[in-house]
């Protein structure tokens, strides 16, 4: 959380001081009402409290120390059981059926709120947004649809942070809110790299770590007009329509596959060529597949589409999971017999809401529930979680290395989902805090904001997701 010269510059003269000052406050005054969930937070950590006085007596076998392993975390937001569930019953989604009859898996409990930069906080964190200060999308402020929340608003370390510190090396590639690009113990693509730089009068800056990385992964990105007919057209019942009438949700449907097509060729490059440790690959196609086509697949709940519409672009959703879950057993192929694999959503879909007369899309399309499953070594097969939240992710890892959890997380070790043999072996931990000491250090303006010169392309994203206004 440095202040960086491209921050001083956004709030020197040329910037909207103003603007980043009050979606400070704002961001506040929504991390305080968030604080009022404070009982809820006491139950999370009596109940890690608990778990982690029972593993810490274990037997005298008990090793501490480093754990030698590799983890993999593969984010793919808003994926729905509803949906996989009768897909995986008819054999649709191997590999997605492969992690749940061999591994552990659980109906994921999301935040309250369900804004996905929020909850992607949550689970590189493992603490509620009143604390990790990711709130949301946007903020107040800098104009129409508000100031982009980006990475210098977060308050908290993530595991990431965690595990370099701690001596592994970290690979995180398109995660949420990771822009501006902090130093890691490895490599980070933020999640800005997807966004076209050019013709924005200057370079993509700080869009990976280390800097260089940057220019090397400019022809792995791949933009929504890159994205060919025929590759469309495997989304669509027929194939890619000829009439120009639906040109607009074609092109919706090419910048669904773009975004999941860079970081998915950007993951497997980096794997390639710098395997880490840990590594953590997000993916948004599957929710943004599912605000852009569930009235089509789901015909009557929502504003209507035309019959032909429904016909066309009924089978999308169903097409991309399948997409998803070949993308998923491409990294399980590279997943040694050393490899954990943690596949998790953030929150469900369960669409269009009604209210009054009118259908609300955006956020209020997203379910509460979630998927997760936990695959490979030292996973325990065959158990189902009991209520696994978003807020258990970063323990998990952290036991997962046998590093101690800290007091000040929210979650708890998910256990269940981990061999006895291994947790008899690695007891787990814990620490107060993995959080610097800040007391007596001055507050400085680092937790705002910070403008980039692809606000205005983010914004028309989010619009068209019906995120924002
Ligand atoms: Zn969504």
């Amino acid at each position: 959380m440095m202040l960086s010269r491209r921050q001083s510059e956004s709030m020197g003269d040329g910037g909207a001081p103003g603007s980043v000052a009050a979606s400070r406050r704002r961001t506040r005054a929504r991390a305080s009402a968030a604080g009022r969930r404070a009982p809820v937070v006491a139950a999370f950590l009596l109940a890690a409290g608990l778990t982690l006085l029972a593993a810490s007596c274990a037997g005298p076998e008990a090793e501490t120390g480093p754990v030698d392993r590799k983890v993999l975390v593969l984010g793919i937001d808003g994926l729905e059981w509803d949906i996989m569930g009768p897909m995986m019953e008819t054999g649709r989604l191997p590999n997605f059926s492969r992690l749940v009859a061999e591994g552990a898996w659980g109906e994921l409990r999301s935040l309250e709120y369900l804004e996905s930069p929020m909850i992607w906080t949550s689970i590189s964190t493992g603490k509620l947004p009143a604390k990790h200060g990711i709130m949301g999308f946007t903020a107040k402020g800098g104009g129409r649809g508000g100031v982009v929340i980006t990475a210098d608003a977060r308050e908290a370390r993530t595991v990431w942070d965690i595990l370099g510190e701690k001596g592994r090396t970290v690979g995180v590639t398109n995660w949420l809110v990771t822009w501006p690009a902090e130093p890691v113990n490895g490599y980070l693509v933020s999640d800005y790299i997807k966004f076209d730089w050019r013709g924005v009068g200057r370079k993509q800056e700080d869009t990976t770590y280390p800097p260089d990385l940057a220019e090397e992964l400019e022809d792995l990105v791949v933009r929504t007009e890159d994205v060919p007919d025929e590759r469309a057209g495997e989304f669509v019942v027929g194939g890619l329509p000829v009439a120009d009438e639906f040109e607009n949700r074609v092109r919706t449907l090419k910048s669904c596959i773009a975004v999941d097509e860079t970081a998915r060729r950007i993951a497997f490059h980096m794997a390639e060529t710098r395997p880490t440790d840990f590594t953590a690959v997000y993916m948004s196609g599957v929710d943004y597949v599912c605000h852009h086509f569930w009235v089509d697949a789901f015909p009557g709940t929502g504003d209507p589409v035309s019959d032909r519409e429904s016909e066309l672009f009924g089978e999308v959703i169903e097409r991309y999971y399948q997409e998803a879950d070949s993308v998923l057993g491409e990294f399980l192929e590279l997943a040694d017999e050393n490899t954990t694999v943690i596949v998790t959503s953030d929150h469900g879909h369960s669409g269009p809401k009604l209210r009054g007369d009118k259908y609300a899309i955006g956020i209020a399309m997203h379910d509460p529930t979630g998927f997760i499953a936990l695959w490979g070594k030292d996973i325990a097969g065959g158990r189902e979680l009991s209520e696994p939240s978003v807020l258990d992710i970063t323990p998990t890892l952290l036991a997962l290395y046998g590093l101690p959890v800290a007091g000040d997380m929210d979650g708890r070790v998910l256990d269940e989902a981990i061999s006895d043999e291994f947790l008899a072996r690695h007891a787990v931990s814990s620490v107060d805090t993995y959080e610097p000491d800040t007391s007596g250090m001055e507050e400085d303006e680092s937790e705002s904001p910070v403008e980039s010169p692809v606000d205005d392309e983010i914004k028309e994203r989010l619009r068209s997701l019906g995120y924002i206004e």
